[in-house]
């Protein structure tokens, strides 16, 4: 049965006041530094006070890109950041922005076999990392060709340090910013990023963001509609995402400081929020959960926080009540809806307003609609469907994978965003469930065929199918159905450590391994993955 598209109920965003930049990211960015409080602190480590100038952080990116140019890295050349949320995360970041170069973050918590997928895909020519990841890095280019240069942030063996690689590169010619030219290009069609996700299906993919995908969302930052008062913004979200990294980019172009959380520690999480007076908080929704329920909270003097937007997965409307009744500061706790796929935030919330549950109206200069996935049929108000995107903001594509590009858009182009929702009769969007086989742990990626896979390694399974157990503080936790090989006999436990060993710790099987006799699948041996969910609402849960 072949869909038919339909286009009869199109929901588009509101008349922009914004325009976008018809330059490109880097020459946003070089500007923006050069111009607007160049003396200011870019960046300041919330735990040990170390700042980052507006300045410096110019000098440092005009020496690397200097010196990354000198090493023969040009516009498409791909340049891979992994380390945790610090001062020097956006040097290489800016660096590759001014050159063309387009920058692949990775997770600092993948394991060797994570890792090695994710380059597989990207094929980085220089790595920058930190320290506690060097190792691997080390290891994996010994086996990879298309590895040039492994730097890292601090001086340890195989690896030079960013300092040694520019002083190396530049001899001694210190680069000046004002003379410094960034490449000119047509912001739509210049690759910026590449970064995980597995999509609607498989496993992780590289989504290819554009400049100009980014600059819609810097765009969206001096809309009127959707304007905040800020002077800081707390950086906590991973910078390797696509919420941390676009929100921390955003901000370095409009001059407002971030103040940096590597990983989420509690005392200093509100001691962060309470000593830097920070007034806006990008959230997602396990940390929401924690400022709602935790004793701690109200120890702290959080009384200049005043909007929090949640993102990465959803909200409940109980959380959401719960907050403002308990941050009496609070002006707008808010949910917003979006996807790496379509560089995030595709609908929003006017900055002023609250509708607890809903997810906020298509943003301005994207479209959607909401289809039948069986009929392709679009659909009217308070009807529930897939929810597509067009616009400026929708990916390139994945990276070297025209089959999966090709899969995730409907035949007149729609990007099939594999989420489940509606829009009430004043346009405001509700998200109420997945059609994709994504699993969200605490926000953060679970692709369900990877973890099938690495099942499906163990000599005592025959067949398995993952979904996401259900769970108020993480959203999801991990669960696989399992069926046994004849006559073998397999624990729970053994099958969690066997998955730990190779993954990451938000891909664990925190919600256990459920034996089955077998696994539901359709007659072209798909996982009917909304029959064991259905399975799961008399499972008990352990976690
Ligand atoms: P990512 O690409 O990692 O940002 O994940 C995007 C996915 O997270 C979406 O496709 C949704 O499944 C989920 N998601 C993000 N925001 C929300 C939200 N406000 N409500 C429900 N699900 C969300």
């Amino acid at each position: 049965f072949v869909a038919r598209e339909d286009n009869t109920f199109v929901i588009r965003g509101p008349t922009p006041a914004a325009q976008i930049s018809k330059r490109t990211l880097g020459e946003e960015i070089l500007h923006s530094l050069l111009q607007n409080k160049p003396d200011g602190d870019a960046m300041i480590d919330a735990v040990t006070g170390e700042a980052l100038s507006r300045r410096f952080l110019l000098r440092a990116a005009c020496d690397t890109a200097t010196a990354l140019r000198r090493c023969g890295c040009t516009k498409g050349t791909v340049i891979s950041i992994c380390c945790d949320n610090s001062l020097q995360f956006f040097t290489p970041v800016v660096a590759s922005l001014f050159l063309g170069c387009i920058v692949a973050p990775l997770n600092y918590n993948y394991t060797l076999e994570e890792l090695e997928h994710a380059l597989d895909i990207s094929k980085p020519k220089i790595i920058f990392c930190s320290r506690e990841v060097l190792p691997k890095f080390t290891e994996l280019k010994r086996k990879r060709d298309h590895i040039d240069k492994v730097d890292c942030n601090e001086t340890l063996a195989g690896a030079e340090t960013m300092e040694t690689f520019i002083e190396r590169a530049l001899m001694g010619q210190r680069v000046i910013p004002e003379n410094f030219q960034p490449l000119t290009d047509d912001p739509a069609k210049l690759g910026a990023f590449i970064l995980c996700s597995s999509g609607t299906t498989g496993m992780p993919k590289g989504v290819l963001l554009s400049h100009l995908n980014v600059l819609v969302r810097v765009a969206h930052r001096s809309e009127p509609r959707y304007k905040y008062d800020i002077e800081s913004v707390l950086g906590l979200m991973p910078f390797f995402h696509g919420y941390g990294l676009i929100v921390s980019l955003s901000c370095i172009i409009s001059s407002d400081q971030i103040i940096v959380l590597k990983r989420f520690d509690e005392d200093d999480f509100l001691r962060a929020l309470q000593d830097y007076k920070i007034s806006f908080l990008p959230l997602a929704p396990p940390l929401a959960v924690f400022l709602e329920k935790s004793p701690k909270v109200l120890k702290y003097d959080l009384s200049h926080l005043k909007y929090i937007v949640c993102g990465a997965a959803p909200l409940s409307k109980d959380t959401e009540l719960g907050l403002k009744k308990r941050l009496k500061s609070l002006e707008t706790i808010q949910q917003a809806y979006g996807l790496t796929e379509a560089t995030l935030g595709v609908t929003l919330l006017d900055s002023k307003t609250e509708r607890p549950g809903s997810s906020g109206k298509v943003v301005t200069y994207m479209s959607c609609k909401v289809r039948d996935p069986e009929t392709g049929k679009s659909l009217g108000p308070n009807q529930i469907g897939e929810l597509c995107f067009k616009g400026p903001m929708v990916m390139m594509g994945y990276y070297n994978d025209e089959k999966a590009t090709r899969e995730s858009f409907t035949s007149d182009g729609w990007l099939k965003t594999g989420d489940l929702g509606y829009y009430d009769d004043e346009g405001y969007f509700y998200i109420v469930d997945r059609l994709k086989e994504l699993v969200k742990y605490k926000g953060f990626q679970v692709a369900p065929a990877e973890l099938e896979a690495i099942l499906l390694t163990h000599p005592k399974v025959r067949d398995v199918g993952v979904v996401g157990l259900p769970d108020e503080l993480a959203g999801e936790l991990p669960l696989a159905f399992v069926v046994k090989r004849d006559g073998a006999e397999v624990s729970e436990q053994e099958l969690q450590e066997f998955v730990a060993r190779v993954v990451s710790p938000q891909k664990r099987l925190r919600g256990g391994v459920v034996f089955v006799s077998e696994i539901p699948k359709n007659p072209s041996g798909k996982i009917l993955r909304r029959v064991l969910r259905e399975r799961l609402k008399t499972y008990k849960g352990k976690q």
